[in-house]
């Protein structure tokens, strides 16, 4: 029942919790076939975690892809799956999710202001019979953040790591524009487009509004529920679920102007992010003696999954992990903050970069994937550092510090990096032991040479290649470390987005310690367990389900009581 005290802020046909990726696909959706749809967001913006991501999906047998002319299918990706995460559950959600990926992409593409183009060239993280090289992720396409008009400030920007000049956002193919602009009028002609547009939103905006990655996908879904008339709620905070008769009828919510109601015909949708700060469900779900930093938007604090507990829902924990994990390091913000930055592609791969513990041994392909790096750095404690030399830093940058750096006094007056002019004097600063480092730096020249990296085999798999350098020979991921100064910078593990969640079926309807579903909740996004199970097949891990599941959500929704037709594919 609702508290006491709580006044009556009208009724809705759906209301969804949490203006991410999942939440606002899901609202959209509902809001598109006519129900009145209330979308509460406890912030003053939308995006959550969805605004500081990549923003790349993960759709087997994707429409663009296909026509890119890349060949893949969801047969491939079920088998793919089945081999990391066994075989679907009795729900059926990793079914539902390969039959309707395609088709909520298509949807959103029809109905709104949502648009993507494939990624081309993305390896799947593993190599498995099943995995793709190209064409199954899908990168939203960049959005220009002056079509919101006022609205524009209710876009969450990106960590500020991720904007050059203090403002303007950059994706992949605009960094490598920006690094080769000296070196073709291509590049020259794209970077100088890029500086003058950024130059003139300064004149009236806070940031660039060229928005590329998770910003531009949360741009074009902020835009399209604008334009489909959902009632958008700024600084409101969920704080119960009502429930009359066994059925989820509402939620309460603290607002500017007091704790306030919603009754809602068909349902709530919880899509507030995951995990994300929660202290409690963090100690419940990791290792006690680890101390993980998270990625997640500081508004993401786990009330979604608290309040449908407190109504009788279930958490669905994963053996494979319960988070999905990013290797950061830590940087000084102006004012005083922490930032934590993280490794995903730029540098690990590069040839010339390892990362040793304290024994000074390695311990993982530095090439895999960032959650699989970040496995390798848990297996083996959680105290590392990359190392690399000054030449390393200049030519591929590494961490916060651009390519092009050959002054690196403000990085080490900061605490950024160490740099010594001896390996074996840089070891003993950290408290690396020397003989163990000077050994693995020895077997890394010798495997530099000769083009196979003995250990972990490095620049073996689609991923480390992709990441490498192509020009650099024998193998694209492995330099030598032989010219001072010499470089190191402590690396943590930290988590972007959790996998354990509230159980849910394949219409992402809640589900309690029986099985059954709880009538009127939905979870969709993190706060709805990860159908990978702790897996991390690929790139586009968690916003490929969260804009799938919000899709069917939001249709579920729209259906009412009526049985779910069965997904047409079968895996
Ligand atoms: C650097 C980085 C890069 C990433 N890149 C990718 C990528 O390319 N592809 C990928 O698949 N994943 C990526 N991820 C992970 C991905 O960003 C998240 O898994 C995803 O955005 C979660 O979406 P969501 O809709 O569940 O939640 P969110 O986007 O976090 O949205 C949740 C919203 O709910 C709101 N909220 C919280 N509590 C309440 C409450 N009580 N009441 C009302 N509202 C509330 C929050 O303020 C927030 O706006 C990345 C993560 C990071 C950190």
């Amino acid at each position: 029942m609702a508290p006491a005290l709580t006044r009556a802020a009208g009724d809705a046909d759906l209301v969804v919790v949490g203006a991410g990726a999942g939440g606002m696909t899901a609202a959209l959706v509902a809001a598109h076939a006519g129900l009145r749809v209330v979308l509460c967001e406890s912030t003053q913006q939308a995006g959550g975690t969805t605004a500081t991501s990549a923003g790349t999906l993960w759709i087997p047998g994707n429409r663009h892809g296909r026509v890119a002319g890349h060949v893949d299918s969801v047969d491939d990706a079920a088998r793919y799956l089945k081999l990391l995460a066994g075989a679907d559950d009795a729900r059926g959600r990793r079914r539902a999710f390969l039959a309707t990926g395609d088709e909520a992409v298509a949807w959103l593409e029809a109905n709104s202001q949502v648009a993507f183009t494939s990624s081309g060239v993305h390896p799947d993280y593993l190599v498995q019979p099943g995995a793709s090289y190209a064409g199954r992720a899908l990168s939203p396409l960049p959005y220009d953040g002056r079509k919101l008009g006022a609205d524009f400030v209710r876009i969450r920007p990106p960590i500020p790591e991720f904007m050059v000049l203090g403002g303007m956002m950059v994706g992949k193919a605009d960094i490598q524009a920006l690094l080769r602009r000296w070196s073709s009028t291509r590049a020259f002609s794209h970077s100088a487009r890029l500086v003058l547009r950024y130059l003139a939103d300064r004149l009236r905006y806070s940031r660039g509004t060229r928005l590329v990655m998770g910003n531009a996908l949360v741009a074009r879904l902020f835009a399209s529920v604008r334009d489909s008339g959902v009632d958008v709620r700024f600084g409101w905070r969920l704080l119960e679920l009502m429930h009359e008769g066994g059925r989820v009828t509402g939620a309460v919510f603290d607002t500017e102007s007091g704790v306030q109601r919603i009754s809602a015909s068909r349902g709530v949708v919880l899509a507030t992010g995951g995990v994300g700060h929660d202290v409690d469900l963090r100690s419940e779900l990791l290792p006690a003696h680890w101390d993980i930093a998270t990625l997640a938007c500081a508004s993401v604090v786990g009330d979604g999954i608290s309040s449908a507990r407190r109504a009788g829902a279930v958490l669905e924990r994963h053996p494979h992990g319960n988070f999905f994990w990013q290797p950061v390091s830590r940087v000084a913000r102006e004012g005083g903050d922490v930032g934590l930055f993280p490794h995903l592609f730029l540098d690990r791969a590069k040839p010339g970069l390892i990362a040793v513990d304290a024994l000074g041994r390695r311990f993982v392909n530095e090439a895999a994937s960032y959650h699989h790096f970040v496995e390798g750095l848990l297996a083996n404690g959680q105290r590392a550092w990359l190392v690399c030399d000054a030449a390393f830093v200049e030519r591929y940058g590494l961490g916060v510090i651009p390519p092009g750096t050959k002054r690196l006094e403000r990085w080490i007056a900061s605490g950024y990096v160490t740099v010594d002019g001896s390996l074996t004097a840089l070891s003993r600063r950290l408290g690396i032991d020397a003989d163990g480092f000077a050994a693995t730096i020895a077997d890394t020249n010798r495997d530099a040479c000769i083009g196979f990296d003995v250990a972990f085999r490095k620049g073996e798999a689609p991923l480390d290649r992709f990441n490498g350098d192509a020009s650099h020979g024998p193998n694209p991921c492995l330099g030598v470390i032989a010219h001072a100064p010499f470089l190191a910078l402590a690396i943590l593990p930290a988590d972007a987005a959790s996998s354990a969640g509230l159980a849910t079926d394949a219409d992402g309807r809640v589900l309690d310690d029986t099985g059954q579903s709880l009538a009127g909740l939905y979870a969709c996004g993190n706060d709805a367990a990860s159908v990978m199970c702790g897996t991390y097949p690929g790139p586009g891990t968690t916003l490929g389900p969260a804009i799938v599941f919000g899709y069917r959500v939001g249709r579920h929704a729209v259906r009412g009581a009526a049985p779910s037709p069965h997904p047409t594919f079968s895996a």
